[in-house]
């Protein structure tokens, strides 16, 4: 990953996306944007305490960064769920300039150009995928729910079957998001997942590493280790740079993962 600034915006790329001139793509945090007061800053989120123009503002402000088609960007009402949308002609521009009925939706996929993908996140993982040989790329949101249902893993499946893409041949690049330093839970709740990615906390409390998660469901699935891209970047660590739902509670906006094929 890399950093990419344009002016007080500064966004995180995977080299290896970039390398292969098919994409626009990045992962925003909460610096620059013209949201005010709790949420300042470049929110994604309709759904939080902001105002709803600051938000549009926002997302014409990251188009103009990343060179994204602004009028085709497809938003998802993303619930926790492993639903994942293949995004048709007629959903472009969904949930942003037009109206959308993409409910219940964690991700997205599509081969189609000009048709930026965004999910949005304050501490959940995203990720960005591309098949370079296919031309096919997908946004998916993986918070805790979503990387115990399997949705990254999903993702891949769904790219194979729709598309006949070889796993082998998928970029995927891991954004900032809550890491194994930092995502506690009671003993008893982190029941649901597999003990390997579980490690002793303070106070008698258990944390969870969903990078490894994600990034262990995606070989196992036939994507090559040196195809992920990790940022490694932890949102509660650095609540400076990045919305961060457990630090900020209920007064914090959504930072985006997008990706356009040219
Ligand atoms: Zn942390």
């Amino acid at each position: 990953m890399y950093e990419f600034q344009a002016k007080d915006r500064i966004y995180l790329k995977s080299r290896s996306f970039s390398n292969t001139n098919l994409v626009c793509h990045g992962f925003t945090g909460r610096l620059g944007g013209v949201s005010q007061g709790n949420i300042c800053g470049l929110n994604l989120g309709f759904r939080v305490q902001d105002n709803p123009d600051s938000v549009r503002e926002n997302y014409r402000l990251v188009a103009e960064d990343l060179a994204l088609c602004y009028p085709r960007i497809v938003l998802a009402k993303q619930t926790h769920t492993d639903t994942i949308r293949l995004v048709t002609e007629a959903d472009a521009g969904k949930g942003l300039t037009a109206p959308s009925d993409i409910e219940d939706t964690d991700g997205l996929i599509t081969n189609l150009t000009n048709t930026p993908l965004m999910v949005f996140s304050a501490d959940c993982v995203p990720l960005l995928f591309l098949d370079p040989e296919t031309k096919v790329i997908a946004a998916i949101h993986a918070g805790w729910r979503g990387t115990v249902k399997g949705i990254a893993a999903k993702a891949v499946s769904m790219m194979q079957t729709h598309f006949g893409c070889d796993p082998k041949n998928i970029l995927v690049a891991i954004g900032p998001s809550i890491g194994p330093c930092c995502l506690t839970f009671d003993p008893e709740d982190a029941a649901v997942f597999p003990s390997r990615y579980l490690s002793q906390g303070e106070n008698g409390k258990v944390l969870v590493d969903l990078w490894a998660m994600n990034q262990d469901q995606l070989t196992n699935v036939g994507v090559l280790p040196q195809n992920i891209d990790q940022s490694k970047v932890c949102t509660v660590c650095r609540a400076d740079r990045y919305y961060s739902y457990r630090t900020h509670k209920e007064h914090t906006g959504r930072q985006g993962a997008v990706i356009m094929l040219r």
